[in-house]
């Protein structure tokens, strides 16, 4: 009963097919044509609108809906269906599709489009005239299921119009045609049918596509992620892993994960280039070996060499490494390490020849060695047949190898940015020096440019400089302590042309100035992470001055989310403050301590991603608007600070930790000022005296758990930056856990919390007691595992903790210290458990 329109494919765009109602406003071609093509995450599985033959949709009884012939203006079919039987009692149209295969995906979406007509415009009508019509599903493994009866169908929704026409719209060519959306889920069969049911309307249906939607395949920090078919329910993450790109390798497992909505959220861990390559548009491509070795001064026991930079550095060389070795000897090598491009091997054999190969190792790693160059030293003077001469020769040759240890021994010690020695020992070829200190692989720790006596020297050892003819500077975007900041673009050799921002040292500058401007450049050199804002270079050797870093697109953090109150899924904030805890995890892991981390010191790009910035030398003392004088004297930002970094500048990594609590309220709370206009004065006593933020409207509990403990007085008792990041990671997972908010009743809007010091005594309820020792968070959890009087408490193990969530190596200690001491009075009859 195929179901072929009265009209057939009879008219050209616009014109109507004999014989039939006029439903449509005559405009329905112009439109269809302007409709919105699927966005790049959603596949389609069926569009009516590309189908060029028959559709094969079935309408039951043959006099309810028909196909109306249409084409459009390149003469392809617009498969429209129409019913209109307004006039009639009882009607039970149905138009069921042909089978659609799902291709995997558990949760499909259904967009229709279609034209409803006014019940109101249709004089004698109104007693049987419907307005809405209603959808359904079927699930089939294939086309078998077509037979099947109309009960058996599973109602999707009722589907009304926003806009409904009357005759008077038609007549002005007003167009008003409906898009309603409708998603099913979770599917567990292959394919479906959709059908669509009318008790007495007058509808056309333009178009019908049905899609799911996918995260996109990307390559997010180096690891491709496949496209993946979001999952069936509708707030679903899907955690998917990624794969190192080609000459990458895992340094944190990279993830992401992927939203119903087809986005991929919160990019996890990351990949790295191998030794050898470097980061490039998403890619790794190895530094260029050094192709031209030229000799210098040879004498019978040495050779200088001197080399040009490699073609293509492809990042900043740190160093080179030299390889050389007594020709026909290559088992027996020694390798030099130079910051320079001009070395000079000693102690090598007269009248002999050498191998040399040259690499460079940028931070990326080294690149290949140069090809071979061979030199040789000059011969010893015609020997002597006399043999009173012999002793002098042995001396000199002994005080030679003396002289020789004496210089590895000297180059060894780490004076020199290099070291010397005859066959590589493994573990020593990664070591290199830096400022007089041996440093170990993979175990990067900051160092602080004032221990450098020419600061000039540590901004030229972390920061490459850029000539100022390859920086075009747009526009102004914001006043920084010594000068403008504006956004500009820069272009590097064999590079394309990217965004950056660029700081200013404004004229005028002291040395002083001068000094502490570019010791932001020294310290953010140092670091190489994807939540730290990465430093691209200096302008030193021309004015004005200039540090250039990576562009983010939406500035500062506190007033990008002020400037969008309320816009974001908890998801969202989530994973920037996942962002926030990697970048303080690797600085603290780098042992630098910020001191200064507040949402306003964060920077955030257009894909949300966050990056912890501000890295001035003298910051905390001078530039933060928010730092006021405390009594030692000592500029801080109050209402961001650790109590212990307050009162006797104890700033540590756990201090950081405190400030990225208030961090945390304020991303969840939009960029609302902390402690709002309270005084710092008033502050700094409220916090002594034990009160804290209360939780920011509609935050997740587990939260605003995490500021609290953030906030712990004790600092050892406050989680690592580590602990965080795992913690924000598993309510990622999961993302249900994050629907508990904080009770209203329990949110104080305008007081600060108490939290009351510890108490002790006889407990009458495992609340009380979990209370009294601060632990009242896992009440809940306590109980609803059973653990309901202080009896079943005092079976508690360790164990049985972890299983119940409690994973805080402090909490831990905290509830089995107390129950010990419970069980120990209890053993002296003081406290009835
Ligand atoms: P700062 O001196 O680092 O506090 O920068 C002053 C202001 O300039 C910041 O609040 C931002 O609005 C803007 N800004 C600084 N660095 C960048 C950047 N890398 N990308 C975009 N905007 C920036």
């Amino acid at each position: 009963m195929g179901p072929r329109g009265t009209g057939g494919w009879a008219g050209r765009a616009g014109a109507p097919a004999p014989g039939r109602t006029c439903l449509l406003p005559l405009l329905l071609c112009a439109a269809l044509r302007s409709l919105r093509a699927s966005p790049g995450s959603e596949v389609n599985l069926l569009d009516s609108r590309t189908v060029m033959g028959d559709l094969g949709w079935i309408a039951y009884p043959k006099n309810g809906w028909e196909e109306i012939g249409e084409v459009d203006e390149n003469y392809a079919p617009i498969h429209t269906y129409q019913v209109c039987k307004v006039m009639e009692q009882n009607q039970n149209n149905w138009l069921l599709t042909s089978w659609i295969s799902n291709e995997g995906a558990s949760r499909i979406f259904i967009e229709l489009k279609f034209t409803l007509r006014d019940c109101n415009s249709l004089p004698g009508g109104l007693g049987t005239c419907k307005e809405t019509f209603n959808m359904y599903y079927f699930e089939s493994d294939d086309e078998d299921g077509r037979n099947i009866k109309e009960n058996q169908y599973i109602k999707i929704d009722t589907i009304a119009a926003d806009e409904s026409f009357t005759e008077l719209d038609l007549g002005d060519r007003v167009m008003k045609l409906n898009t309603e959306v409708r998603d099913v889920g979770p599917l567990t069969k292959k394919g479906f049918y959709l059908a669509f049911q009318d008790v007495g309307a007058c509808i056309a249906l333009v178009s019908v596509r049905v899609y799911y939607k996918k995260c996109p395949s990307v390559i997010r920090n180096l690891a491709r992620f496949p496209d993946t078919i979001t999952g069936a329910d509708s707030s679903q993450l899907l955690e998917v892993s990624g794969v190192c790109i080609n000459h990458s390798v895992t340094e944190e497992a990279p993830k992401m994960h992927c939203s119903a909505e087809g986005e991929w959220l919160v990019p996890i861990g990351k990949c790295l280039c191998k030794a050898g390559y470097e980061e490039k548009n998403n890619t790794c491509q190895a530094p260029s070996p050094v192709s031209t070795v030229k000799k210098g001064k040879i004498t019978k026991n040495s050779i200088s060499l001197s080399w040009q930079e490699p073609d293509r550095p492809n990042g900043i060389i740190l160093e080179y490494e030299i390889k050389y070795f007594e020709k026909d000897q290559e088992t027996s090598y020694t390798i030099i390490k130079s910051k320079e491009t001009t070395i000079t091997a000693d102690g090598l054999k007269p009248g002999s020849a050498y191998v040399f190969q040259i690499r460079a190792r940028t931070a990326a790693g080294y690149g290949g060695f140069s090809r071979r160059f061979e030199f040789e030293t000059s011969p010893v003077l015609a020997a002597s047949s006399d043999q009173s001469q012999i002793p002098i020769i042995v001396v000199s040759v002994t005080v030679g190898v003396i002289l020789l240890a004496v210089v590895i021994g000297f180059l060894l010690s780490g004076r020199r940015c290099g070291y010397s020695k005859a066959k590589q020992d493994p573990e020593e070829e990664k070591m290199h020096f830096h400022n007089g200190h041996i440093k170990l692989p993979g175990v990067r720790t900051y160092v602080d440019p004032h221990t450098y006596e020419d600061p000039n020297q540590a901004v030229h050892e972390f920061a490459k400089e850029i000539e100022a003819s390859c920086i075009t500077i747009e526009r102004v975007i914001g006043a920084g302590e010594f000068g403008e900041v504006c956004s500009g673009r820069l272009k590097l050799q064999g590079k394309r042309e990217f965004p950056v921002a660029i700081k200013t040292l404004k004229v005028g500058y002291t040395e002083k100035q001068r000094r502490d401007f570019l010791g932001e450049a020294s310290i953010m050199g140092q670091f190489d992470h994807p939540n730290i804002i990465h430093l691209e270079g200096v302008v030193t050797k021309s004015k004005p001055v200039m540090i250039v870093t990576e562009y983010m697109e939406n500035g500062s953090l506190d007033t990008f989310l002020k400037k969008n109150d309320g816009q974001f899924t908890v998801i969202q904030l989530v994973g920037m403050l996942r962002g926030i805890a990697s970048g303080m995890k690797y600085l603290s892991d780098m042992g630098y301590v910020h001191r200064d981390l507040a949402a306003r010191n964060i920077l955030i790009n257009s894909n949300l991603v966050c990056k912890v910035s501000d890295f001035g030398l003298s910051r905390v003392l001078e530039d933060d608007p928010e730092a006021a004088y405390t009594t030692r004297g000592g500029k801080i930002p109050i209402r961001w600070t650790a109590p212990e970094a307050i009162a006797f500048r104890k700033f540590t990594s756990a201090s950081d930790v405190w400030s990225y609590g208030i961090v945390m309220w304020e991303v969840m709370s939009y960029g609302e000022r902390p402690y709002w206009e309270m005084t710092n004065q008033d502050v700094i006593k409220a916090v002594e005296e034990g009160y804290r933020l209360p939780s920011p409207m509609d935050c997740p509990a587990a939260l605003y758990q995490l500021m609290l403990d953030c906030w712990q007085k004790d600092r050892n008792s406050r989680p690592k930056f580590d602990e965080i990041v795992s913690m924000l990671d598993k309510l990622i997972r999961n993302p249900s856990s994050l629907k508990t908010l904080v009770n209203a009743s329990s949110r104080v809007s305008n007081l600060l919390v108490e939290h009351s010091p510890v108490g002790s005594g006889a407990y009458r309820s495992v609340g009380e007691w979990l209370e009294a020792i601060k632990m009242g968070r896992y009440t809940e959890i306590f109980m609803e595992n059973g653990y309901s009087s202080m009896d079943a408490v005092a079976q508690v193990t360790l164990e049985d903790l972890r299983r119940l969530g409690v994973t805080l190596v402090g909490h831990q200690k905290k509830i089995m210290n107390s129950l010990q001491e419970m069980k120990v009075q209890l053993v002296n009859g003081m406290v009835p458990l």
